[in-house]
């Protein structure tokens, strides 16, 4: 009786590189009761986490004990980790087979150069999920109890750096005010105050009224947020008058009279410190 031949086994195929995952996190304003639930979820399941510093040491520490933090932040003027080398690390961790995650401040893909983080990964083959977080300029006006858009006082928003990338055409503030004038758009600038003088110049050039009410607000929704609400043609003035800085947003536009309006109802003036947060 003859033997059936040997079953043929195929050559064994070289091992995969081993491949983790890459999410990229919105840690939204500050406040960790504003993040989601998807948001919180993926913090804890990561392996290691490369956070921006604008996320507030209550989220990171949503992070597992055994989880590596790694702090790539920048802030404005200071040194800071260059972006291609945090992709780089990205990359690295991912085909180490690592669950990471890139923790970045508000929303990834509002500024903060989540955009250019998603291609370089996708470009290195890649797979990348995005996980939605409240933007800065979503946060800042609400923290303060009034609405971006309002059907008696604004039929949309825009979203506009006030600093654009070294060798960037300027941005056209004047075009923008005629625009945000004619079409009732409110309009929520961030990185703005180290330019505000020449912002307030041009949208007045522009044609915004000097009367058109602003509210810059700094560290929204954090304990240590601060605001002042002034005019165009005081915004300046006011941001240093009041030691305003980074981070803040600048909202220009009638809804920000809900500001005033919400603070008389509540029997007081707006105060400059005012604890929103429901901060645990
Ligand atoms: N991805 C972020 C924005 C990054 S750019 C987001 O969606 O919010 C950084 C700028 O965001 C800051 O210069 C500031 O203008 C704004 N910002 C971030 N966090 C802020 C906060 N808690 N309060 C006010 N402004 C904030």
């Amino acid at each position: 009786m003859s033997r059936p031949p040997f079953p043929q086994i195929p050559p064994p195929t070289p091992l995969a590189p081993a491949c983790g995952s890459c999410t990229l996190v919105g840690a939204g304003p500050g406040d960790p009761e504003l993040l989601t639930l998807k948001a919180l979820k993926a913090i804890r399941a990561a392996t290691v986490l490369f956070v921006d510093d604008l996320v507030s040491e209550a989220i990171v520490a949503q992070a597992a004990p055994t989880a590596r933090i790694v702090h790539v932040g920048k802030r404005g003027g200071c040194k800071s980790t260059p972006q291609a080398f945090i992709e780089k690390l990205m990359r690295m961790a991912v085909h180490a087979g690592e669950n990471v995650v890139r923790l970045k401040g508000g929303d990834p893909f509002i500024f903060g150069r989540g955009g250019e983080e998603v291609e370089s990964l996708r470009a290195a083959g890649i797979a990348v999920h995005v996980i939605n977080g409240i933007t800065a300029g979503l946060a800042g006006l609400t923290a303060l109890g009034a609405p971006l858009t309002h059907r008696a006082h604004a039929h949309g928003v825009v979203f506009v750096t006030g600093h654009a990338k070294p060798g960037d055409a300027a941005i056209d503030w004047r075009q923008l005010a005629a625009t945000a004038r004619a079409a009732r758009l409110t309009l929520v600038i961030y990185m703005g105050v180290s330019g505000a003088a020449g912002i307030e110049q041009e949208l007045l050039a522009g044609g915004l009224p000097a009367d058109t009410p602003v509210a810059i607000i700094e560290n929204a929704s954090l304990p240590r947020q601060r605001h002042a609400v002034t005019t165009l043609h005081a915004l300046h003035a006011t941001i240093l008058r009041e030691g305003l800085g980074s981070p803040a947003v600048i909202v220009v536009g009638d809804v920000v009279r809900g500001v005033a309006a919400q603070a008389e109802a509540a029997g007081s003036h707006a105060s400059r410190e005012q604890p929103f947060s429901t901060w645990a």
